[in-house]
């Protein structure tokens, strides 16, 4: 049973209830109000029928106090009316409907009140008859004392008889009003219920439909229409609120998706935790590079998921301090991995986002050892300069110091041209990290650019009496960057002359294979130690320093043919064997 046909019921029944007792209130009030108008009537009647006769007339049967046969008074047996002359000691003198002795009236309440100098009235029924007679009487005084009772009496049909013949027709009169007030209710009730269902509808429905975005819940809603009236603010009010918590929804939706996007797209790792560190949000970057795959990290701690205690420290100074943080991590993850970890307070929790900056170190490490190797390789020769320009300036001019003097502007000349040489493989180096290459690479007869670097070498070769054997296809043409490959040409072969010995060969062979073209250098020379191999292509390193440094070698020459090979997308590689000679390769990819 709905609450409305609860109320409904309870309504009717209370309505039932409250009429009936409302009738019989009304009859119960109207039934002594019929009483009192009687009584007050036959008062009235009896005063006037004592004024009638005559005080003195009716004082004068009570002081002969006899039994009165007959008298001649303006009441008779056939009349309404009935009086009756009662003495003090109760016996009826005269009475106008009986003639017959009768009892003794001293207990009547209305003869006993008159009797007592009041007025006094009182009723009885027949029960058989449904008639009620009521008796007013009034006491007959005598010098100021009750010499008798003057009763007067009438019969008069009782409230029930009186109202029977319209009693019927108010009950069916009041049943036809209640009937009445029960169906107006029922219809009002049924189309309060009816409007009120509607919109419970419509919110149930709009509960289901506001699950996906866009959900159009009131506007043009069919049920709307029939609503009444009284509920279109309640319908306005919740169309209002179902369109803004629509809204609300798309644009959580959408900002959701755009969070989600850009924590999906960082190159940082974000973790996202409440205040004990326990995990809420965690980005792909960040699973990846704590091997977390599909790991379900809801309510999993910091410390469980990137088993960090450094990570963890920072997390837990962030919370305690209420202020960001940042601070450089290394985890070794296979290899050392350096992060710049940026931790802040979020709505009492912590954000940590984790910048991997291994390149950066390693890059700032490179630097410093690059003005340090590049000092060092400096202070040398500028310390000879120094040192040798200062013994020239102490010697007497003279011939007796020529060849001293010579001898020493040797050395500071010799140390001159290594920082030269220095300084000119550092711009090489510079010129080749500048990517921004000025010229694009061209096709280059290979052959030429043979003959170009050996006849830079020409003097050197010749010094050291050195025959060089040029392999190489006359046709062969390469798209690179000929200047380069021409220098990287050089310092093979100038290393080649450095590491052989006087009256020796060099071999320079070009060939194609598969996508590529190969430049050879090949020496009969000193060769190079297994242990060194892997390192000779790296900035100043050297594997006999006194050696090299004799020769003028800067130790950057092979780190500038690597540079060159990298800038074509190809590679330099080295074999050798220490006291067998060496053969260096350029690899140069054909595009
Ligand atoms: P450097 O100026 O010292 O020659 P490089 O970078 O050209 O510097 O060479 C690095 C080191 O590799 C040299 O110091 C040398 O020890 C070794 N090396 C290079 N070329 C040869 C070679 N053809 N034969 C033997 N050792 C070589």
């Amino acid at each position: 049973m709905t609450i409305f046909k609860k109320s409904l019921f309870t309504l009717g029944f209370a309505m039932l209830g409250f009429s009936g007792i409302l009738v019989v209130s009304v009859m119960v009030f109207m039934n002594s109000l019929y009483h009192e108008i009687n009584i007050a009537g036959l008062g009235n009647t009896a005063k006037m029928l004592m004024a009638a006769i005559g005080e003195d007339n009716v004082a004068e049967v009570f002081a002969e106090n006899t039994i009165i046969e007959d008298i001649d008074l303006p009441v008779n047996k056939d009349g309404a009316y009935r009086l009756t002359l009662i003495a003090t000691s109760g016996y009826v003198l005269w009475d106008s409907h009986v003639k017959d002795r009768l009892v003794n009236h001293i207990n009547r309440e209305e003869v006993t009140a008159a009797l007592e100098g009041k007025e006094g009235f009182s009723h009885r029924e027949s029960i058989s008859t449904d008639i009620r007679r009521i008796y007013y009487a009034l006491p007959v005084i005598c010098n100021d004392s009750v010499i008798g009772v003057f009763r007067l009496s009438v019969s008069i049909p009782g409230f029930g008889a009186r109202v029977s013949p319209v009693i019927l027709p108010f009950i069916t009169f009041i049943c036809i009003l209640i009937l009445i007030a029960f169906c107006a209710i029922f219809l009002f009730s049924r189309s309060l219920s009816t409007s009120i269902n509607r919109l419970v509808n419509i919110i149930q429905k709009g509960a289901v439909l506001l699950a996906p975005p866009g959900a159009q819940l009131f506007s043009g809603h069919e049920a709307l229409k029939s609503v009444t009236p009284d509920f279109h603010s309640l319908e306005k009010a919740l169309r209002i609120m179902t369109e803004e918590l629509n809204l609300r929804f798309e644009q959580a939706k959408s900002e959701d998706s755009r969070l989600e996007a850009i924590l999906n797209g960082m190159s940082e790792a974000v973790f996202a935790m409440d205040s004990s560190l326990k995990l809420h949000l965690v980005n792909p970057k960040a699973r990846s590079l704590f091997s977390l795959g599909s790991l379900d990290v809801k309510n999993k701690t910091l410390l469980e998921v990137t088993r960090s205690s450094d990570l963890v420290e920072i997390a837990k100074k962030t919370v305690s301090n209420g202020v960001a943080l940042e601070k450089e991590l290394t985890f070794l993850a296979g290899s050392e991995q350096n992060f710049l970890v940026y931790a802040s307070p979020k709505h009492g929790g912590v954000v940590l986002v984790l910048q991997e900056i291994t390149r950066l170190v390693k890059l700032e490490k490179v630097r410093k050892d690059f003005i340090a190797n590049v000092s060092h390789e400096l202070r040398t020769p500028i310390q000879l300069i120094k040192g040798f320009s200062e013994s020239l300036l102490d010697i007497q001019p003279g011939e007796e110091n020529k060849e001293q003097v010579i001898n020493f502007m040797e050395i500071i000349h010799k140390n001159a041209g290594i920082m030269e040489n220095l300084t000119n493989d550092l711009l090489i180096l510079a010129s080749l990290e500048n990517e921004n290459k000025s010229v694009d690479m061209e096709e280059h007869s290979a052959i030429m650019l043979v003959n170009e670097a050996v006849s830079s070498m020409e003097f050197q070769l010749k010094n050291k009496q050195i025959e060089i054997k040029v392999k190489c296809p006359e046709d062969l043409t390469v798209k690179l960057y000929g200047s380069l490959i021409i220098q990287a040409l050089i310092n093979l072969i100038d290393n080649g002359i450095k590491y052989s010995p006087v009256n020796s060969k060099l071999w320079i062979n070009v060939y194609q294979e598969i996508k590529e073209v190969l430049f050879e250098v090949r020496d009969k020379g000193i060769g190079i130690p297994a242990e060194h191999l892997n390192r000779v292509f790296e900035r100043f390193y050297r594997v006999d320093r006194a050696r090299s440094k004799g020769s003028g070698g800067t130790g950057l020459g092979l780190s500038i043919v690597r540079h060159i090979a990298l800038l074509h997308k190809g590679k330099a590689e080295v074999e050798s064997h220490a006291g067998e000679g060496s053969v260096f390769r350029i690899r140069i990819p054909l595009l």
